[in-house]
């Protein structure tokens, strides 16, 4: 590859695969496992399709320790999709629980810490499908509401300024929040603490595998592949075993929607993206090779310290996130102007440095982190941050 070509790809989603990831898939392209045939080929029930699956799942248990009393689902229609199956699911799960206590037909309350674009939106899928709920009434209580409560997102307060509901008092279906904002680049520092009676949800699309996780915490944690993962098409779901509900229990739901036929048959009631399931398989295994997610961390933690630091240094680039809510996959920061944002990414692509560009929402500039970019690429950012600053210094 010559020099000219190398591309750093600071994208938030679809973004950078891990190199290693890319020439493996290459090598096997026309023949995987010597079948003769692209992965893309196989059926999905062949022996050689089920190994790969199998292994996926086990790379996956083993690099999030997940207990034996979870499921991993591998579904379709990315993280947009389990707004509504979330919601579905839960409230089915919370309709059944319900009816063992014979409280049939008491409101159903559901919270939402919305701290960004992502949660937000998924909040707001709930809303729309509150009146498909036809045995219940169900109400959605957003706990946290950042940009309602300041004006603007971009800091997560402190748990003791939330309002969750008191599950004494209500029947909480589950507490929902996304662990990390791809577009507001704000990320919870610890897991929120939710009753044990509760479901803690947890959207993880753009810090999936950044650093351990105690999955025991969670009835489900999710997200699409594009961000950390590999490509897109598909969307991982680690469930809690005791969520999964029979389809004629609680709502009405699609079946594509339906957990517990997705866990029934092993992600393959229907066709299931092979090649994207594949790709995640590749990635774990890089990620293994690493030394697991303690070791990812640490990368993480170095890569993101020093952007930040660079940024507070100068005087030129603004971090719009409070501190204590910065997220170390996605750094967005701002410069004095728009028209200086836009030199600064003609700049940049001029070196190479790709999807710098914020959200079209925020504007700005967003320097994704994710695993597959390496310490010396977020150095050859700083120091492009440095010499523009120089070169713009009065
Ligand atoms: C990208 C993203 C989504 C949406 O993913 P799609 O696959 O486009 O549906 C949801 N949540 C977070 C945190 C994301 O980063």
């Amino acid at each position: 590859m010559s020099k000219s070509t190398h591309v750093i790809n600071f994208g938030a989603g679809p973004a950078k695969i891990p190199q290693p990831v890319l020439l493996k898939a290459q090598k096997e392209f026309l023949n995987i496992n010597g079948t003769g045939m692209s992965v893309m080929e196989l059926s999905h029930r062949s022996k050689p399709f089920g190994a790969i699956l199998e292994k996926t799942k086990q790379d996956l248990t083993e690099l999030m320790n997940i207990p034996s009393n979870y499921s991993i689902l591998f579904m379709q229609g990315g993280a947009t999709t389990e707004f509504a199956s979330i919601f579905y699911n839960l409230i089915a799960a919370k309709q059944q629980e319900l009816k063992k206590q014979g409280k049939e037909g008491e409101e159903i309350v559901v919270d939402y810490l919305v701290t960004g674009a992502w949660s937000n939106k998924a909040a707001q899928e709930a809303e729309r499908l509150v009146p498909t709920i036809v045995d219940n009434p169900v109400r959605i209580n957003r706990a946290l509401d950042v940009k309602k409560a300041n004006g603007k997102f971009g800091s997560i307060p402190p748990q003791t300024e939330w309002n969750l509901t008191d599950p004494s008092k209500h029947n909480v279906a589950y507490v929902y929040y996304c662990d990390n904002e791809t577009v507001h680049g704000v990320e919870f520092q610890v897991t929120p603490h939710v009753d044990p009676s509760v479901p803690l949800v947890a959207d993880v699309s753009s810090n999936f595998l950044s650093r351990p996780i105690d999955v025991s915490k969670y009835g489900i944690i999710y997200g699409g592949a594009q961000k950390n993962l590999g490509p897109a098409g598909v969307t991982i779901i680690i469930i809690r075993n005791d969520l999964l509900v029979d389809l004629n229990v609680g709502p009405v739901r699609p079946l594509m929607l339906d957990f517990k036929t997705a866990a029934d048959n092993n992600s393959m009631y229907n066709t299931p993206p092979t090649f994207a399931i594949y790709m995640v398989g590749l990635t774990l295994e890089w990620l293994l090779e690493r030394g697991g997610l303690t070791e990812v961390e640490k990368v993480n933690q170095r890569k993101a310290e020093k952007l930040y630091l660079a940024i507070e240094q100068s005087s030129l680039y603004k971090c719009p996130v409070e501190p204590h809510s910065r997220s170390h996959m996605n750094v967005v920061f701002r410069l004095p102007t728009e028209d200086l944002e836009k030199e600064f990414l003609k700049g940049a692509e001029e070196r190479n440095m790709q999807q710098l560009k914020g959200h079209r929402s925020v504007g700005g500039i967003r320097a994704s982190i994710y695993n597959a970019l390496s310490e010396e690429d977020v150095d050859a950012l700083i120091n492009y941050m440095n010499e523009f600053e120089e070169k713009h210094k009065a």
